[in-house]
C-alpha cells in the first residue's frame, strides 16, 4: 500500500481529482489557485541559481574544449533533428486531416500581437549585462553567459578552477535538495494548477475547436510514442517505456504546469537518480533542452498557421509549408519556457507564410489545454535526449 502512494502516483490522480474539482465545484478552484501558484513560485525560486550552476559545474566537468564541443554539438545536432522530425509529423497531419478546411468563422476576440522579427531570437540569447538576465530570469542568456564563463574557466590555472568547482558543486547540491524537498509538494500543486484551469476555462471550449486540437494531440502523440521511442531504441539502446515510468513526474508536472522551465529542477533530479543519466550530461543537455528544444511548441506552431490559413481560405503554396517548417522550427527555439510562450511565437511564423495574425484570436482559447500537452512532450524530448545524448558521452 505504502508503495503505491508514492508522488509520482499521487501526482496522477491529482491531475484527474483536479480535472473532476474543476468542473464540480468551480468556485472553491478558483479560490484554491493561491495553492498552486505557492508551489510554482517555489519551483521558480530555483530556476535561476540552479540553471546558472549546473551548466556552469558541467562545463568545468568536462574537463576541455574539446570534449564541451563533442557534447555541444551533439546535443545541439540531436536538439535540431528531433525538433524538424515532429514538424514533419504536424505538417502531414494537418494537411491529412485539413482542420478549418471550409469552416470560415471569425476570429473570437482581436489579440494585440507584437510582431517578432528573426534577430529577436539574436537578442533572447546575448545578454548586455547577465545582472539582468538573472534578475529577469532569461534562461538562454544565462546558459549562454554560463558557457562562455564555463569555457574561460577552464583556461584557468587547475588550484584555482578547482576552488570555483567545489563552490558551485555545493551551491548546485543545496539547491538539488531543496528541489527535493519541494517536489514532495507535487500533488499538492497539480491539483490546485489543474482543477483552477479547469474551472477557469471550462471543458467546452474544447469542444468548438476540436479538430483542430485534436490535431495537434494526435501530432504529439506520434512523436512522443512513436518517434521519440524509435529513436531511444535505435540510438540509445534502451527501453523508452521503462524509462518514461522512472521520469514520469517531470512529464506530469509539464503536463500541470505547462511550463518546461519550472520543470526542470524535477527533470534534472528525475534523470539523473532515476533515469541514471551522468551528472554532468544532464547539466548540460537538461537546462538547454528546456530553453532551445520544444519539439512539441515546434509541431503546434506548424499545425496551428496551416489551421488558420484554412480558416481564412487561404491555400497554402510548397513554398509557404516551407517557411512554416523553417519558423516553427526556428520559433520553438526563441520561444521561453513559460505558458502561452508557443502563442506568442506563433506570430513569426504567421507573418512570414503570409497568414492573418488575427486568427491568434481564434485559437487562444483552447491555447492553454494544448500547452499543457506540447510542454509534456517538450520535457519528454529533453529527457530522452540527456539520457540518448548521455550514450555517446565517455565518463
Ligand atoms: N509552455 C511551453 C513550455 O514551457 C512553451 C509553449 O508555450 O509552447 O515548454
Amino acid at each position: 500500500m505504502r508503495r503505491f502512494f508514492t508522488v509520482e502516483n499521487l501526482t496522477l490522480l491529482s491531475i484527474f481529482f483536479g480535472v473532476l474539482a474543476g468542473v464540480f465545484i468551480p468556485e472553491l478552484m478558483l479560490k484554491l489557485k493561491i495553492l498552486g501558484d505557492v508551489f510554482l513560485s517555489l519551483l521558480k525560486m530555483i530556476i535561476v541559481p540552479l540553471v546558472f550552476t549546473s551548466v556552469l559545474i558541467a562545463m568545468l566537468g568536462l574537463g576541455s574544449i574539446s570534449r564541451f564541443k563533442d557534447m555541444g554539438l551533439k546535443t545541439v545536432g540531436y536538439y535540431l533533428t528531433t525538433t524538424a522530425l515532429s514538424v514533419s509529423a504536424g505538417l502531414v497531419l494537418v494537411n491529412l486531416i485539413n482542420p478549418g478546411e471550409g469552416e470560415s468563422f471569425v476570429p473570437a476576440k482581436t489579440v494585440q500581437v507584437k510582431t517578432l522579427e528573426p534577430e529577436d531570437i539574436v537578442w533572447s540569447i546575448i545578454p548586455s549585462n547577465p545582472v539582468r538576465s538573472f534578475v529577469e530570469g532569461k534562461v538562454l542568456q544565462i546558459i549562454f553567459f554560463a558557457i562562455l564563463l564555463g569555457l574561460a574557466t577552464l583556461a584557468v590555472n587547475r588550484e584555482k578552477r578547482t576552488h570555483i568547482f567545489n563552490f558551485f558543486d555545493g551551491l548546485n547540491d543545496g539547491l538539488i535538495n531543496l528541489t527535493r524537498w519541494i517536489i514532495k509538494l507535487t500533488p499538492v500543486g497539480v491539483f490546485a494548477l489543474v482543477g483552477f484551469i479547469t474551472a477557469d476555462m471550462g471543458i467546452e471550449v474544447l469542444l468548438t475547436l476540436w479538430k483542430y486540437a485534436v490535431t495537434v494531440v494526435l501530432g504529439l502523440f506520434v512523436h512522443a510514442f512513436v518517434t521519440v521511442p524509435l529513436l531511444a531504441f535505435v540510438f540509445g539502446r534502451y527501453n523508452p517505456y521503462d524509462y518514461f515510468l522512472k521520469v514520469r513526474e517531470a512529464v506530469l508536472l509539464a503536463f500541470s504546469t505547462a511550463s518546461s522551465a519550472a520543470t526542470l529542477p524535477v527533470s534534472m533530479q528525475v534523470a539523473e537518480e532515476k533515469g541514471k543519466v551522468k551528472k554532468e550530461t544532464a547539466g548540460f543537455v537538461l537546462p538547454l533542452g528546456a530553453t532551445i528544444n520544444m519539439d512539441g511548441t515546434a509541431l503546434y506552431e506548424s499545425v496551428a498557421a496551416v489551421f488558420i490559413a484554412n480558416i481564412y481560405g487561404i491555400n497554402l503554396e510548397f513554398s509557404q509549408m516551407i517557411m512554416i517548417f523553417l519558423t516553427a522550427t526556428l520559433a520553438s527555439i526563441g520561444a521561453a519556457a513559460i505558458p502561452g510562450a508557443g502563442l506568442v511565437m506563433l506570430t513569426l511564423v504567421l507573418s512570414s507564410a503570409g497568414v492573418p495574425l488575427e486568427g491568434i484570436g481564434l485559437i487562444i482559447a483552447v491555447d492553454r489545454f494544448l500547452d499543457m500537452f506540447r510542454t509534456s512532450v517538450n520535457v519528454w524530448g529533453d529527457l530522452n535526449g540527456a539520457k540518448i545524448i548521455d550514450r555517446f558521452i565517455k565518463s
